[in-house]
């Protein structure tokens, strides 16, 4: 669904990107029906890029793209990215496939591990054979229950290899192992910013598929109780989705990025409960908060430290947490 918030938002996301080396390329976007690959997949298209988004509809939503199906730069290829083949010879192929939301990756565990294993792969060979500049969504999930916060790229990670998270963590750990190893051993192109909780419209509310903010905003907004897991005191930085667009857009053309490891999202650390409160008083709802059990090996403290990506490309985020609430909540309840 294209509206009057995301085309002003597109239109900012254009004025911080030099959209000049896309005009004219082919791109294409894995898990481009999905919330930020559907972004990516508009923005490229008023760049000028021929897209091609390769979807299986798993967890992306065709309403999200559905207003760019009639535009002859871009086409909807309704495939699991495991079984994409093309012939398309592909200036910048943008991996975004994957289920991020942690109560739905937990129900389909291997499928999770194979996007990032053998879908990861599959891009990895498409773009070595036709030269193509290759950007992978890594996550904040690499560094697990971080201990060092703000958390640099440099950090290993503290994850659980067996734990309910652990076939997101370390099916995006091996993702970008897998990544290194081809520009090291044939030079391939690859960049990987490493995505922390980002947020705005087209984020999915509904059911597993939920994340805290979006189903925060559900709750709010059909007078349901809000859902704190926990006693709420585990943070999070949540990132505008026009600030995560041009932060992956920059990485994606600035060629001091080739090879590089970025952290992606706002420096703004809040807890939980805090969003909860905040999510209330922006809907002006009457919904009681309520507290549930933590889920195991949730991480307890989540902030990036964005030092790498302002250096590397100049990035600095934009909107605020309270003006994208805001902005979000409105685009939610304008949704038909
Ligand atoms: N969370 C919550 N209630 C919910 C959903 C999530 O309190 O209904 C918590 C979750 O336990 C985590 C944080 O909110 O601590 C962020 O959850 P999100 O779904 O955005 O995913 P995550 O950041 O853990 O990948």
């Amino acid at each position: 669904m294209m509206d009057n918030i995301i085309s002003e938002d597109l239109e900012k996301t254009k004025n911080a990107v030099k959209g000049d080396a896309f005009a004219e390329k082919k791109a294409l976007v894995t898990g481009g029906a999905g919330f930020i690959g559907s972004w990516l997949c508009d923005a490229l298209v008023d760049f000028g890029a021929d897209v091609t988004a390769v979807d299986d509809l798993s967890t992306g939503r065709i309403k999200n793209i559905d207003h760019l199906t009639k535009n002859p730069r871009f086409k909807l290829v309704k495939s699991d990215v495991c079984m994409f083949e093309s012939k398309v010879k592909f200036d910048f192929i943008l991996h975004m496939a994957g289920h991020a939301s942690p109560d739905e990756y937990q129900v389909h565990p291997i499928e999770t591990l194979q996007t990032s294993a053998v879908g990861t792969e599959k891009m990895a060979e498409l773009a070595r054979k036709n030269d193509s500049t290759l950007l992978f969504a890594s996550t904040s999930e690499v560094y697990g229950d971080a201990e060092i916060v703000p958390t640099p790229e440099s950090y290993w990670g503290k994850v659980n290899p067996v734990g309910p998270r652990s076939c997101y963590d370390e099916g995006k750990r091996f993702a970008e192992a897998l990544l290194m190893a081809y520009g090291k051993q044939y030079g391939l192109d690859v960049r990987v910013p490493r995505i922390f909780n980002s947020y705005g419209p087209r984020l999915r509310e509904d059911g597993l598929y939920g994340r805290a903010m979006s189903r925060f905003i559900l709750q709010a907004t059909t007078n349901q109780p809000i859902t704190v897991y926990g006693d709420g005191k585990q943070t999070r930085s949540f990132c505008y989705i026009t600030d995560t667009v041009t932060g992956l857009m920059l990485l994606t053309t600035n060629s001091k990025a080739k090879g590089e490891v970025v952290n992606v999202g706002n420096t703004q650390e809040v807890s939980i409960l805090e969003l909860a409160k905040k999510v209330k008083e922006t809907t002006k709802c009457k919904s009681t908060i309520e507290f549930h059990p933590l889920p195991k090996d949730d991480p307890k403290r989540r902030c990036p430290d964005t030092n790498k990506l302002e250096r590397l490309v100049g990035w600095k985020p934009t909107v605020s947490f309270e003006e994208g609430l805001k902005r979000t909540v409105t685009w939610f309840s304008q949704k038909p």
